[in-house]
């Protein structure tokens, strides 16, 4: 099932070298790794490897693009206008940059090119209309005093992004970080450094001035510690696994107390009453999971269906996992391409001889595709129960967790037994129903009758463990501002 890449989706490789100060450098220590295409498991190129050394320089240069030169000088204005440069620059180039992305990925370039970089321009667009709409209030405070707020960029900000929607996690962090006049060192994640390089040449076609943003592509336990820890970056957004934002809070603590902020992992409740309408829950809760391989934080990995319909809901959730395409990532019919590495391929099919080793009933799936890449098939556990690991701990792959159970109260209490808290959804026709969930779950993001439906204007965050603060939205920009409070005698 799965062929090699056809000639006619050839892809242009972008740059490979650091972002630094405006200029493409190597490395200081000249080291470089290989980034692979996981569909055939073979070398795409190799890619410039950031160190600490890489990242004192770009933080110098964050710093120095922050305190002077033009980035200060330019109005809010100028900084929309930037950054909606920037979203046309992406929009010219968009079948590149979704091809570039299918390939250092893995995932179906349908889905770069109508999910991943359609939110991406938004993104952009969106905190574009923000720069010179963030302001402050005046207050009336006792005395002959005048007192307002400014609400001032948080300075050097370090970003370390995930490889799951490379481009889509690197515009959530940048949009707001420079609408709000904030300066940039982002390092991206391993497996996938070459569509964040690339975006890196669209930014200096933009125009934006040197040091603003410089990409570093590298390790996590070298460069992304390095920002972690250094004294002098402001703060650090992260998205990642929960164990690496443990760390990033400790580092903070031990070094500057730089703010921080965490999108991390999840288990994410997906509860189907047997009042729903049975054809559109299958269907959300089969693209809630599947999509991008399962490899979303929010995936509905616990999906909690009510005992009346549950036989029904298996049997026709397995008919649809097993018509699920799974290959070519190139190719227009595929559903499903590879997971991004063989770590994560690896991890996943541990999980699934968890799930049978436990007790869980395979239905459908459960092994490789293909004798080479890192394809999984669409895999579906039935009888899962509460305790087992794989409905406890995050799978990040294509595993439907089927759990069945009674009455409301029950599956409250049920779903919100978890460390995480990132995001839930809901089926059913009964509207008080619908919101008494959405009230009662401990998550960041609740979806009732949907899943997975994402917007630049919508905050995305969690509760509990699966992070802190919010990205997206007017929150999401919040994030990004100091307040400053100015009170003056009259
Ligand atoms: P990860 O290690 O948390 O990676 C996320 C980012 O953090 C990467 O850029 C990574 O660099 C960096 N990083 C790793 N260790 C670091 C450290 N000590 N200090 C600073 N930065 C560090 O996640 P992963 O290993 O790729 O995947 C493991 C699991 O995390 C997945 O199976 C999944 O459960 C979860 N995950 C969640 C999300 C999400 O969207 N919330 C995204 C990806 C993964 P490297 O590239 O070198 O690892
Ligand atoms: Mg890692």
């Amino acid at each position: 099932m799965v062929t090699a890449t056809r000639p006619e989706n050839k892809v242009k490789i972008g740059p490979t070298q650091l972002l630094i100060n405006n200029k493409w450098v190597e490395s200081a220590s000249g080291k470089r790794f290989e980034t692979i295409n996981p569909s055939t498991g073979e070398v795409i190129c190799d890619v410039a490897e950031a160190d600490a050394a890489d990242v004192d320089k770009a933080v110098i240069a964050a710093r120095n693009a922050f305190n002077q030169g033009d980035w200060p000088k330019l109005s809010a204005t100028q900084r929309g206008q930037l950054l909606y440069k920037l979203a046309d620059l992406i929009e010219a180039n968009i079948e590149e940059l979704a091809r570039l992305e299918t390939l250092d990925n893995g995932k179906p370039y349908q889905d770069s090119l109508n999910a991943d970089l359609q939110l991406v321009i938004a993104c952009y667009r969106y905190y574009a209309g923000w720069a010179d709409k963030i302001q402050g209030k005046t207050i009336p405070i006792n005395g002959p005093y005048f007192c307002y707020t400014r609400h001032e960029p948080v300075g050097v900000v370090g970003q370390i992004i995930p490889w799951n929607f490379p481009l889509l996690m690197q515009a959530w962090k940048l949009a707001p970080a420079l609408a709000a006049g904030n300066t940039v060192v982002m390092k991206t994640a391993e497996q996938t450094p070459l569509s964040a390089l690339r975006l890196g040449e669209l930014i200096l076609e933009a125009g934006f001035p040197p040091g603003v943003v410089n990409l570093l592509s590298g390790y996590g336990p070298t460069a992304g510690q390095a920002i972690a820890r250094h004294h002098d970056i402001d703060k650090v957004a992260f998205t990642g696994s929960t164990e690496v934002g443990h760390l990033i809070m400790e580092a903070a603590a031990q070094t500057n107390l730089k703010r921080v902020t965490l999108e991390l992992g999840g288990k994410s409740p997906n509860i189907v009453f047997a009042d729903a309408n049975l054809e559109q829950a299958i269907e959300g809760a089969h693209f809630g999971l599947f999509f991008n391989q399962g490899q979303c934080c929010c995936a509905g990995s616990r999906l909690f269906v009510e005992e009346k319909c549950y036989d029904e809901f298996v049997a026709k959730s397995v008919e649809r996992a097993k018509q699920r395409i799974v290959g070519d990532p190139f190719d227009d019919n595929t559903a499903q391409g590879s997971q991004v590495d063989r770590t994560q391929f690896d991890k996943v099919m541990e999980y699934i001889e968890s799930g049978q080793r436990e007790g869980a009933k395979l239905l459908c799936g459960g092994g490789r595709v293909g004798d080479r890449g890192y394809f999984i098939e669409p895999t579906v556990f039935a009888e899962v129960k509460d305790n087992m690991k794989i409905a406890q701990e995050e799978i990040f792959g294509p595993v439907m967790s089927i759990i069945k159970f009674k009455d409301m109260d029950e599956v409250i209490q049920r779903t919100n037994d978890t460390v995480y808290g990132l995001a839930a959804a809901v089926w059913t026709q009964d509207i008080s129903k619908g919101h008494a969930i959405a009230n009662a779950l401990r998550a960041g993001t609740v979806w009732v009758n949907c899943y997975d439906v994402f917007d630049a204007a919508a905050p995305f965050g969690g509760f509990k463990q699966s992070g802190m603060g919010r990205e997206l939205g007017e929150y999401g920009l919040q994030q990004y501002t100091e307040i400053k409070t100015v009170t003056v005698k009259l």
